[in-house]
């Protein structure tokens, strides 16, 4: 069977690249078994170059960045990209304008395992551009039929600096998941069914141990939905 390339803009930040990367490879060697591995390209930036522009506010600086990168991988033999961290869809409508690839949204696949399974009201936690911004949460809304609540200004303030400071830097801290689980305890608390992990780095930090309810982790189900398309 002929894979297609998928072409990943990684290294936002490549902690979670890692990740993608592994489960990926595991992915492919799931369904195909023996020597069988990803046929893959990755351009991984040097995440100081995008956080610099999210911080500024320069977001039209930083999709350019990921046009540019989209357009190597193109020029490469990518069949279809994947945009591998979720604050960084910001940039989706500019990348798909300037490629003639697929790209595959990292909130589809989430949104719709989360319908699947029934549910509704959903947390969502990532990046506070991801949790204060309509990019995302409008498509889980307005594409995908869900309710979106986000924790509260001071919760939120904690989930993205353990991200920025902790996370992408690879620190994983008790301290930190013990502020994560009392963020998801709240969100609970306000109703929500499930929550979804809109971070890639977060599934680093907590998983199905520190939460009531179903975790939806974003990295993991937007590798399995680049696998399926891979493999068609
Ligand atoms: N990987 C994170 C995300 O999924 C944050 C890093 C970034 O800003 O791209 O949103």
């Amino acid at each position: 069977m002929t894979q297609k390339v998928i072409g990943m803009l990684g290294g936002m930040s490549w902690k979670s690249s890692a990740e993608y990367y592994r489960l990926i490879n595991e992915g492919v060697r799931d369904r195909l078994g023996g020597l069988h591995s990803a046929r893959c390209l990755m351009w991984s930036f040097d995440f100081d170059d995008i956080a610099v522009l999210q911080c500024e506010d320069r977001w039209d600086d930083a999709a350019a960045l990921m046009v540019e990168a989209a357009q190597r991988l193109e020029r490469g033999g990518a069949d279809f990209l994947i945009i591998c961290t979720n604050t960084m869809h910001k940039a989706y409508a500019q990348v798909r304008a300037a490629v003639d690839l697929p790209l595959l949204h990292i909130a589809d696949p989430t949104a719709a395992r989360i319908r699947t399974a029934g549910f509704k009201r959903v947390g969502l936690l990532g990046t506070a551009f991801t949790m204060e911004q309509d990019f995302y949460k409008g498509r889980l809304i307005d594409r995908h039929g869900l309710d979106v609540i986000v924790p509260d200004a001071g919760d939120r303030a904690t989930v993205h600096r353990i991200i920025y400071e902790e996370l992408v830097q690879g620190k994983v801290e008790t301290a930190s998941r013990a502020a994560y689980r009392g963020v998801i305890r709240r969100l609970v608390d306000a109703g929500a069914e499930a929550i979804i992990l809109g971070c890639t780095e977060i599934m680093l930090l907590v998983g199905p141990d520190d939460s009531p309810v179903p975790l939806y982790g974003t990295t993991g189900l937007h590798a399995a939905a680049a696998v399926d398309l891979a493999l068609g």
